[in-house]
């Protein structure tokens, strides 16, 4: 195998083998092995490897100008794409600001309301509560929000940690409660947090709507999102949505917030928007709360690359690509192709212990025990040897062993949203494969 070169730098030592070519749901690497994207890179290539149309029409505009500082020009990719998305977004968030990432939209979020607030005489807010888990980025600020000890370990003493309420993660409450009235449970502790930080201090709730690696695609029960989103308004708190890996269409609909009909204050995109073509993110606000910040002398805020036009031109194009071929509905259909498939390993394997999931952001959970959901032994390194035995078959696939500060092995299955029913039987067929030699190697 060829390792990467030395110079570099990641997470680990872990050597990877060179890509070469992407194709659709499939990449290659440099000796001519095949992998299908099970996982959409990290929830990122949503329409497809190496998408001709968006290569083209970014040639177009890579043959204009790559660049062009936001303070000296306006673009048409930049003004388009704005346009597009203010249309897509819900009611009232019409206003756009463009990032490079989903670290960056989520800070943009979090300053948007802070400045807002202090515009409307409001400075005592300032804390914004998280869930855990959850993930909302690596940089300090979103590191915050993120907590763990998974992410945030070393760092702690460099950022102001907020608050934090428990994921309604019910799949795992053994009470004599209906999924709904957990769903009311779980969203009654924001109102506790609420309460116990003192209202006057906190600015805003962000949440992922359906989690992604942090909780592995957790949906919580539907009476959590409307009571989640009553006490933000009695207390005056802003809804953030973290919509950087469920939007752009992977549960289904262009935004997660459009299954339970929720109207965030702010919503926060990244990940699918590029789609892998280009670095680009997205934060959607209310009109009013922007024209309060820009009446007040701007919007303190800004990087570099923002809006850049080579950026805006995949996002336009990828969403072009999208409604041409209807993309979001085939992911709903592809979704629950996938997810009836993942319920039926159950059947097979008895330590799965959970399947769950919307659209194509779809999850399984190992387990020794389903009746208690005790996890397997850590020493079991179950989350990564599945991953290996799957990689070394050509299916990728994304996996954590963390459900916030208990252990469990979880696996995302995350194909780019142009799957076929033929190439989801591809993908479960690897995965029953490596599944099987998994379970031989421990005695499951
Ligand atoms: N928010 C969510 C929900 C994410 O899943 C991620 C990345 O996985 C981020 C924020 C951070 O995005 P980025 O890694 O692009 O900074």
């Amino acid at each position: 195998m060829t390792t990467a070169p030395s110079h570099l730098f990641y997470q680990s030592r872990q050597p990877r083998p060179f890509l070469d070519r992407g194709e659709g749901i499939y990449l290659f690497d440099e000796s001519g092995k095949r992998y299908i994207d099970g996982s959409s890179g990290a929830m990122v290539s949503n329409i497809g490897h190496s998408n001709p149309t968006v290569l083209a029409k970014m040639k177009v505009q890579m043959d204009k100008a790559t660049f062009g500082y936001r303070l000296h020009f306006s673009t048409h990719p930049s003004e388009d794409l704005a346009a597009k998305l203010a249309g897509l977004m819900p009611e009232g968030l019409d206003r756009i600001f463009f990032v490079s990432g989903g670290s960056e939209a989520v800070e943009t979020a979090e300053k948007l309301a802070r400045q807002y607030a202090v515009t409307q005489g409001q400075e005592s807010r300032w804390k914004v509560i998280s869930r855990t888990p959850a993930y909302h980025g690596g940089t300090l600020g979103a590191l915050a929000l993120t907590g763990g000890k998974l992410f945030a370990g070393p760092f702690a003493p460099m950022f102001q940690d907020m608050p934090h309420v428990k994921a309604p993660q019910t799949y795992l409450d053994r009470d004599n409660l209906t999924d709904e009235e957990r769903g009311i449970k779980y969203a009654e502790m924001l109102r506790e947090r609420i309460e116990a930080e003192g209202p006057e201090t906190v600015l805003a709730f962000i949440m992922e709507p359906v989690g992604g690696a942090s909780t592995g695609a957790l949906v919580a029960p539907d009476s959590y999102y409307k009571r989640i989103r009553e006490i933000c308004d009695e207390y005056g708190v802003f809804l953030i949505y973290d919509e950087v890996m469920t939007g752009a269409g992977r549960t289904g609909k262009f935004l997660a917030c459009e299954h339970w009909g929720i109207t965030p204050d702010i919503i926060a995109m990244s990940k699918g928007l590029g789609a892998g073509y280009a670095p680009l993110g997205a934060v959607a606000a209310r009109s009013d709360m922007v024209e309060a910040l820009l009446d007040a002398g701007g919007f303190l805020h800004g990087f570099t690359y923002a809006g850049n036009p080579l950026s805006c031109s995949a996002g336009l194009a990828v969403l072009e690509e999208m409604e041409d071929h209807d993309i979001i509905g085939n992911c709903a259909r592809m979704g629950e192709v996938l997810m009836s498939r993942l319920e039926g390993l159950m059947e097979r394997y008895p330590f799965i212990g959970h399947v769950r999931g919307k659209g194509l952001l779809t999850a399984f959970e190992m387990v020794s025990d389903r009746e208690t959901m005790a996890p397997l032994p850590k020493e079991m390194n179950a989350y990564s040897e599945l991953v290996e035995l799957a990689y070394e078959r050509g299916l990728i696939i994304y996996s954590r062993r963390t459900r916030g500060g208990v252990e469990g092995d979880h696996f995302l299955i995350c194909p780019p949203l142009i799957v076929t029913e033929p190439q989801i039987g591809e993908i479960m067929a690897i995965l029953t494969d490596a599944l099987d030699t998994f379970a031989a190697n421990h005695d499951l």
